[in-house]
């Protein structure tokens, strides 16, 4: 058995042969520059008149992008000198196409850097044109459904196959946003991205499950993984067909118990779509998005025209913002930020900014006015200690102070609150509970800080288990905290949109759920479909048990 951990791309569960695709060297014979463009184009062009078919504008438009690319001189000239003097057609294509996309990549934003992969892209396709490179898969016999893995997929591979035989899509490369996520979703085929090692470590044919929930991708399953994954295709089935019922309604309990659901998101564009389902608000916008940018930090003006289009989509509904979540993993190159040793317990968080007082000040200035006559809430990520809170509130007073003196209207009520995501507030919980007016669970974090096991690293996969006692208890505590003193808890990290910990996180006795869009109808669906009183008894048990595997099997069950 191979297990591959990814990240989520596209919900849903899938099964099938995995099917490699692969890029090879040789084969036809080679082409010049324009033989290559004229070949690529024709290619693309049916892929457009497919694509409009099969899914429509939206989607068709990527090759209408691509169509234009093929087309430029601006891309093909610097090419085509390249060969001219001396380089190897192929290499020309990837390097001069490589140069313009880092130079759009590096305007930053989320629409520059697609882009920019999607000039990455052309440079391939023209490169595996011009040497008659070939792309190699053995599909399985009839009309059997399969996986399709890949170091990575474009639009151009993805849609020259029968959307109706690919089961599911799991490659190497790709984050959250890539286009092999976005049409994934349009085609309603499950994916899992990013996942590393498949094209060594996977057999052609092998039988594989991915879980494009969780990000799991597992090759010739041993049996006791292939009958749990076989459930959850099962699951998901029934899931699914029942889905569409709880669009418009709004989750309660069996017994009657309001629950909100409330949806995650990154970006502005993330609300498209949020429109045609009920949920709660907005339990979590991600600000990071805003200062992808490697050369200057967003304006003051800018933030607030993103947190505007989130508030106003998502109005009369809340929207929690966290502030900054810088450091770690993320970096921004003009805060000069220095190495670190271990950046994961570094300067991230709420403690970068406090120290970057002018950024903090004027993300906070963004969001105050930017719900001058909306409903907003700040979440700080990363706290540890109550000064954290205190410092904050002094800075939001002041920044409040300056808008009353200048007359211009912002938010007054805003609420603070935090996220939990380290040990050290989990376990202070009942005290920073009299000082902050939510707690929002970041699980991602908190189960990795809790095991002591990076949540990106694949050889600690085993151990950053969110199954734990050690964990379970903790969320229970801080459930049980925020309760006591009358404050709103959510979960918004990954465990909230796992299907496994709905009945547990109920029996915890929580109330709010924040999830990516995609999984707002499969949440409301399963919290529909339980009593708060077998939930509760679920609790009790688990809370019980003090080995992870033992209580996987029970949540399985349950
Ligand atoms: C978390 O840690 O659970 C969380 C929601 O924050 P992020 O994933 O952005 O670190
Ligand atoms: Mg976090």
């Amino acid at each position: 058995m191979k297990e591959l951990k990814g990240i989520p791309g596209a919900p849903g569960i899938a099964q099938g042969p995995v099917v490699l695709y692969r890029k090879e060297a040789g084969g036809a014979a080679q082409r010049s520059l324009e033989e290559a463009a004229a070949l690529c184009l024709g290619r693309v062009r049916a892929l457009y008149d497919k694509t409009l078919r099969e899914l429509g504008e939206e989607q068709a438009k990527i090759f209408s992008a691509y169509e234009m690319l093929l087309e430029d001189p601006m891309l093909l000239t610097p090419v085509q000198a390249a060969i001219d003097a001396g380089t190897p057609a192929a290499q020309a294509a990837v390097e001069e196409t490589k140069k313009l996309s880092e130079i759009l990549a590096s305007k930053g934003g989320e629409y520059m850097r697609q882009r920019a992969d999607d000039i990455r892209y052309i440079g391939e396709m023209l490169a595996t044109a011009v040497s008659g490179e070939q792309t190699s898969y053995a599909l399985p016999q009839g009309t059997t459904p399969f996986l399709l893995a890949a170091h990575e997929l474009t639009p151009v591979d993805t849609m020259q196959f029968d959307a109706s035989r690919l089961a599911g899509l799991v490659t190497e490369m790709g984050g959250a946003t890539s286009h092999t996520v976005i049409l994934a979703k349009s085609l309603g085929i499950p994916a899992v991205v990013g996942a590393k090692g498949i094209m060594e470590q996977v057999e052609e044919g092998a039988e594989g499950y991915l879980d494009g929930y969780t990000g799991e991708f597992v090759v010739s399953p041993d049996e006791k993984t292939r009958v749990a994954f076989e459930k959850r295709v099962e699951e998901d089935r029934l899931l699914q067909a029942q889905i569409g019922t709880v669009k418009d309604e709004m989750a309660h309990t069996l017994d009657g118990s309001r629950i909100s659901v409330c949806i995650n998101v990154g970006k502005p564009q993330d609300m498209k779509g949020a429109g045609e389902v009920q949920y709660d608000g907005v339990g979590l916008f991600r600000s990071e998005f805003l200062y992808s940018s490697e050369t200057k930090k967003p304006t003051v003006e800018e933030q607030r025209e993103a947190y505007r289009q989130v508030i106003d989509a998502a109005a009369p509904n809340m929207v929690i913002i966290r502030t900054l979540d810088i450091g770690g993993d993320k970096q921004i190159a003009y805060l000069n930020m220095p190495q670190e040793e271990n950046p994961f317990l570094g300067n991230r968080g709420i403690r970068l900014c406090l120290q970057n007082r002018e950024i903090f000040e004027e993300q906070l200035e963004a969001i105050l006015t930017a719900a001058a006559d909306k409903r907003v809430k700040i979440m700080l990520p990363m706290v540890t200690s109550l000064h954290e809170i205190e410092d904050t509130r002094a800075i939001l007073e002041q920044v409040r102070a300056r808008l009353k003196q200048a007359g211009t209207p912002y938010c007054e009520d805003a609420q603070l609150g935090i996220m939990i995501e380290t040990p050290a507030s989990a376990i202070l919980a009942q005290q920073l509970a009299g000082h902050c007016d939510f707690f929002s669970i970041g699980t991602n974090d908190l189960v990795q800080y809790i095991m002591s096991a990076d949540r990106g690293n694949a050889q600690v996969q085993k151990v950053y288990n969110p199954c734990h006692p050690a964990v379970l208890r903790m969320l229970a505590h801080v459930i049980e905290a925020g309760a006591q003193a009358g404050i709103e808890v959510s979960v918004c990290g990954d465990l909230a949109a796992d299907l496994r910990f709905t009945k547990l996180l109920l029996g915890f006795g929580l109330k709010k759920f924040s999830v990516p869009l995609p999984m707002v109808g499969r949440i409301k669906y399963k919290i529909r479909n339980t009593d708060l009183k077998d939930a509760r008894a679920l609790a009790e048990r688990v809370l019980a048990q003090e080995d992870e595997a033992v209580i996987s099997d029970m949540l399985e069950e349950a």
